[in-house]
């Protein structure tokens, strides 16, 4: 549905932060008619953790690196009157994988004639046993859509009777892990292991992931599969900001918001860490919803003490190398995992201590991007899930544990990585905290436990001000670059909602 304008009252609109979903907030609102919106960002570029690193004439995108649902994007551009000014590139293989002290490397093909091959010799009947799991997972993909991901809750129990209606067939699987569900499918460890890799991008660990999220693997390898962006994946932040500034959006960086005020019901405006004051009608907040409260707005429910007691997605230390030569036992995406999953699992997440042998991600987007890096080289981006700033404050020691994961992967790829590199940056999650305000340096939001999603999550309509809204990865629906999107309509829906009821209020009688 195209969003049809709206007579607009000379409103003056915030939107604090420019993630994805400021962006994609902005975009829905000027096509609205709201024609007079400020983004204010603490950082120095767009597109929180949709940024780009650039360094002797590499480009690495920063944080996500490929993204699932493609057509929630579809959906934003057309709604919002253009055409998607983005070429989606489908990933095909969608990754691979590397088991410790083994030189076979899974594949991860989304056709599952091609996928059992991947399996042979391992996993016994591969092709049925996966296509019975993916169809239980498709079928609760289509049950929960629309029925939980895709709406506002005006309150608890309309989200409760929203749950009601999911097929009660699927309400075991929200009180058993994804692992235990996978040890009921396949008998191979690294089938179990593979199939449970999309529960890291919940930022969690299969083993207390409830079982329902096998939903993602059907997203991933039978509805829509993954998607990069030709050009690397900052071209989104960079379309989108071109069409706003287009569109008369204003955009202000080096601004951390720090204090509002208010007239009780309303905040009128706004401080910074330089005592400028932001004032606006209507606010959107991009900030974290859940510490915003607490930092900001100084909410009971989200003092420090309560926010470290929520459940928060595990923290990214990122190491970005420029380096010199192609490196053949690398593709575009790849996991490099060890093998201990179970124990690492269980203990690394909560321990002051760098893990001995590191479970990575590792992207190299020049293999099909060759604009990311200099002929001859790689662009090489390294993604370790570990401990967020509760569990592990101190992170001086960043470059041993760099050090200790590129002199694992040169190991295990054949290649002296360290002996080539051009340029390093390494961001342990004080850096992620520090740059971008992410909680405790946690790297996608609130986890999304059953206590932490829908009516559970920190709303996306302030609790105290009329005025206030918030988009992004912790509220609703939850984080990923599709989820942050539809989060976009969610909130935008919510902001029309109330335009409607004031405009009521102020009918003449
Ligand atoms: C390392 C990493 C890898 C990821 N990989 C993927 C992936 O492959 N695929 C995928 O789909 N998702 C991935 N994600 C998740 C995805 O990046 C997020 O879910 C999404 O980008 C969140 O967007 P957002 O708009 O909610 O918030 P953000 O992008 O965090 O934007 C919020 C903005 O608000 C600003 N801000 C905060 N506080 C203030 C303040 N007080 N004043 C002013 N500005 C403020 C911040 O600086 C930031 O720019 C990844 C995340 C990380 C960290």
């Amino acid at each position: 549905m195209i969003h049809k304008r709206i007579k607009v009252l000379d409103k003056k609109v915030l939107i604090i932060g420019s993630g994805l979903g400021a962006l994609s907030t902005a975009l829905r609102l000027t096509t609205l008619g709201y024609d007079d919106i400020t983004i204010v960002e603490k950082y120095h570029s767009p597109g929180g953790r949709l940024n780009v690193l650039r360094d002797q004439g590499f480009t690495f995108d920063m944080g996500p690196s490929f993204f699932s649902m493609s057509y929630e994007f579809d959906e934003l551009f057309k709604t919002c009157g253009m055409e998607n000014p983005l070429k989606f590139k489908k990933l095909d293989p969608l990754y691979s994988v590397n088991f410790a002290g083994s030189d076979r490397v899974f594949r991860i093909y989304t056709d599952l004639d091609k996928l059992e091959k991947e399996f042979e010799g391992i996993e016994p009947n591969f092709k049925a046993k996966a296509e019975k799991y993916l169809e239980n997972a498709g079928k609760i993909f289509h049950d929960t859509e629309y029925k939980v991901v895709k709406s506002n809750f005006s309150s608890t129990p309309a989200y409760l009777m929203s749950l009601a209606q999911v097929p009660w067939k699927h309400a075991p699987r929200m009180f058993y892990s994804m692992w235990t569900d996978l040890e009921k499918t396949f008998e191979s460890n690294e089938a179990k292991v593979i199939f449970s890799l999309v529960a890291f991008f919940l930022g969690a660990t299969p083993f207390d992931t409830p079982a329902v999220y096998k939903l993602l693997s059907y997203t991933e390898l039978v509805h829509d599969g993954y998607w990069n962006v030709e050009g690397g994946m900052y071209k989104i932040t960079e379309a989108m900001v071109s069409e706003l500034s287009k569109r008369g959006v204003k955009f202000e960086y080096g601004v951390e918001i720090k204090d509002y005020f208010s007239d009780g019901h309303r905040v009128t405006g706004f401080s910074d860490q330089h005592g400028n004051i932001h004032q606006a009608d209507l606010i959107v907040v991009n900030a974290d919803a859940a510490s915003f409260r607490g930092e900001i707005f100084k909410r009971k429910a989200f003092t420090e003490e309560k926010l470290d007691k929520m459940d928060w997605t595990l923290a990214p230390f990122t190491i970005y190398l420029g380096v010199k030569g192609k490196i053949a036992g690398l593709n575009h995406h790849n996991y490099f995992l060890g093998d201990n999953f179970r124990d690492y699992s269980d203990k690394i997440f909560k321990l002051a201590v760098n893990p001995e042998k590191p479970y990575y991600y590792v992207n190299v987007s020049s293999k099909s991007n060759p604009n990311c890096a200099p002929e001859g080289c790689e662009n090489i981006f390294i993604l370790c899930p570990v401990p967020d700033m509760r569990f592990k404050a101190d992170w001086s020691d960043s470059e041993q544990l760099a050090d200790d994961i590129i002199a694992d992967l040169s190991q295990r790829v054949g290649y002296d990585i360290a002996g080539n590199i051009i340029t390093k940056t390494v961001l342990p999650p004080t850096e992620w905290e520090g740059r971008l305000n992410l909680y405790k340096g946690s790297g996608l939001g609130l986890a999304h436990g059953l206590n932490q999603v829908g009516a559970f999550r920190p709303k996306n309509k302030d609790e105290e001000f009329d005025n206030v809204y918030y988009v992004g990865a912790s509220t609703t629906p939850g984080t990923g670059l599709p989820m942050v999107v539809i989060s976009s309509r969610l909130v935008v829906e919510r902001i029309l909602e109330q335009e409607k009821k004031s405009k009521r209020e102020h009918l003449p009688v």
